[in-house]
């Protein structure tokens, strides 16, 4: 089986416990599948990144005995295939310059049909620009006309998933307004790139999954399957654990220990091993009977 798999942590800050998930359970899903596991910095939103953070990941991956394979990519490196694919789009008439304010966008999604936020609090574009700027406007982003229709897609986790990508998220940016490339391009052209045929990440991400999946084939690349881990919330506030909700970086003191909680987190049964390496060639193995 060629399968490869991916961990690509935004370098804004060390991991924590909820980051440790999404890492241990893909790297999992690799070596149950005999397959790679890649690392990928995603420092694209060169403005969050954090001077540091991506050696102390690298740190304290390895310190977990989560290694990886091959070298690391590094998105801030990746502008020259983040501009072939947004050309490749533009050759193709599926980009157009959006000169819209964030305001803007806010107040024209409340006056339009589509006023409800979407899960993740996010409003929909309402296409204002779609068929040229305004007079006098000048473009800010480029975004992608997203087709019509429903995409529906087996999450190996959660079971089947679907999403009206038009109607709830609308035209997305490819390039923000600030000039950087988005995060839904930089992470569709990388995993092709590297050849990722499987995707693990948090449940946070859920949310983008239908919109990388149908810029995916506007671009003609390889379809990718996707698991997605429940989130650890916070048992003080029930927020998602996170780096903007101050979660504590993880401590690199008591590696086994870290793996055990978030072996939990994903609703195992603990595992008997007296190092990480021990801990993770049982926990290999009981990944693979139930994600076969
Ligand atoms: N860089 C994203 C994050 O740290 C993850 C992207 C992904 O796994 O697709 O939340």
């Amino acid at each position: 089986m060629n399968y490869v798999g991916r961990f690509a942590p935004s370098p804004s800050g060390p991991l924590h416990a909820g980051s440790l998930v999404a890492a241990l359970a893909s790297w999992l899903d690799a070596r149950a599948h005999d397959g790679r596991w890649l690392l990928r910095m995603e420092d694209v939103d060169t403005p969050r990144t954090v001077a540091g953070a991506a050696d102390t990941i690298m740190a304290q991956l390895t310190a977990l005995g989560l290694r990886w394979d091959g070298d690391v990519m590094w998105q801030s490196r990746r502008n020259v295939a983040y501009q072939a694919a947004c050309d490749s789009l533009a050759a193709r008439g599926l980009v157009y310059g959006c000169g819209c304010t964030r305001r803007e966008i806010a107040d024209s999604a409340l006056r339009g049909p589509a006023a409800a936020p979407g899960a993740d609090g996010e409003r929909p574009y309402p296409g204002t620009c779609r068929h040229g700027l305004p007079p006098g406007r000048q473009a800010r982003a480029w975004r992608v006309r997203i087709p019509e229709g429903i995409e529906h897609f087996e999450d190996r986790w959660l079971g089947p998933q679907e999403q009206d990508v038009a109607r709830a998220v609308g035209d997305f940016a490819l390039r923000r307004a600030d000039g950087l490339w988005a995060y839904q391009l930089a992470v569709v052209v990388d995993d092709a790139e590297q050849g990722v045929t499987d995707v693990v990440r948090g449940a946070d991400l859920l949310s983008s999954t239908a919109r990388q999946r149908v810029l995916g084939r506007l671009l003609e690349l390889p379809p990718v399957r996707y698991l997605h881990v429940p989130l650890i919330l916070d048992p003080a506030s029930g927020l998602k654990l996170s780096k903007q909700n101050g979660a504590p970086a993880l401590s690199l003191d008591a590696p086994l220990d870290a793996l055990q909680g978030a072996w939990r987190a994903l609703g195992f049964d603990p595992i008997a091993a007296d190092s990480p390496d021990s801990f993770l060639s049982v926990a290999t193995a009981r990944w693979a009977r139930r994600f076969p």
